[in-house]
């Protein structure tokens, strides 16, 4: 049996360079590693530390994972300067990641700010390759920037599919800019969804999740059709640190995306 503190040697394939600030790692463990949309896996480099990442790939393909990482202190900003040829380290999978079987048959609403589209990124691989498994899918993107907005690669492919709806917007006016201006919540004004046969899924930065779901429960969603990423710093990844917990819920292991219905009344869940 493999030891979960050992992490598997992985070498780093490409890099893709998505904003001024973000960039995908693509990398191929040493040995495949499966993973659930929504799981995450601890990014080892060697010499300086480890941090957390959920990938934003395809979970179809185990032995090439890409991670698609924002650039914001020591780890990060180490990985940034690294050239494709390294040996980097994985731990994991975690978590339980995102709800798919509550998500089969209903439509589902993706909301996403900033990096926080790229565990979004790994689902929407999971939908799209079962189409007839699941409703409407319907994506609300934000980003402070056009520069900033991630997987601009992909954004025409998404459009592009039947029975899904693509929206960025951005925080400022920007010139050029000919879409949508404002928070990522101000997409949700205009929302015509089923709200009875609807699932909400948001990844962000945590001050948007907070004023997501609010957005949400106002619009009237019920609690139990609000899952949030809680993307909070965590150590060990295996509930043993104690560093994670949002009341009894520790998010290495029972999340990282948890049910609104179960952390609402517990008080500063959403910060
Ligand atoms: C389950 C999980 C999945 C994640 N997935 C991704 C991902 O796919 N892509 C991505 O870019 N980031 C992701 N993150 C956030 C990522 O782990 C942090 O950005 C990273 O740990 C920062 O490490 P650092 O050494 O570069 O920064 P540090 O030097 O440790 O910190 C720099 C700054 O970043 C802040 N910071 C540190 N950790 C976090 C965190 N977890 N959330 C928010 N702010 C943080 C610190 O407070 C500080 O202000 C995820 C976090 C978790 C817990």
């Amino acid at each position: 049996m493999s030891n979960a503190f050992v992490p598997v040697p992985a070498l780093l394939e490409d890099i893709v360079t998505e904003t001024p600030t973000i960039k995908t790692f693509v990398l191929r463990p040493e040995r495949p590693l499966p993973f659930k949309a929504g799981q995450f896996v601890q990014l080892e480099l060697p010499g300086l530390g480890e941090a957390p990442f959920t990938p934003s790939s395809d979970p179809r393909e185990p032995e090439r994972i890409e991670i698609t990482i924002l650039k914001t202190g020591l780890v990060t900003n180490a990985l940034h300067e690294l050239e494709p040829g390294a040996i980097l380290g994985l731990r994991g999978p975690f978590g339980k990641g995102y709800p798919v079987q509550k998500l089969a048959g209903h439509d589902v609403l993706v909301v996403g700010g900033g990096v926080g589209l790229a565990p979004l990124r790994a689902l929407l691989y999971h939908l799209y390759a079962e189409p007839d498994a699941y409703g409407r899918v319907s994506i609300r993107y934000g980003a402070r920037s056009p520069e900033e907005l991630c997987f601009q690669r992909q954004h025409e492919e998404w459009v592009a599919r039947e029975a899904v709806d693509f929206t960025p917007t951005i925080d400022r006016p920007a010139a050029g800019w000919k879409g949508h201006v404002g928070l990522v919540t101000t997409l949700l004004d205009d929302l015509d969804m089923d709200l009875e046969r609807t699932y909400a899924v948001s990844c962000g930065p945590e001050v948007m999740l907070k004023f997501v779901t609010w957005k949400l429960l106002d619009l009237g969603f019920a609690p139990e059709r609000i899952y949030l990423s809680m993307n909070r710093n965590m150590s060990c990844g295996m509930g043993i640190c104690g560093r994670c917990n949002i009341g009894t819920h520790y998010l290495c292991k029972d999340g990282p995306d948890l049910c609104y219905a179960d952390i609402k009344d517990i008080p500063y869940a959403l910060g």
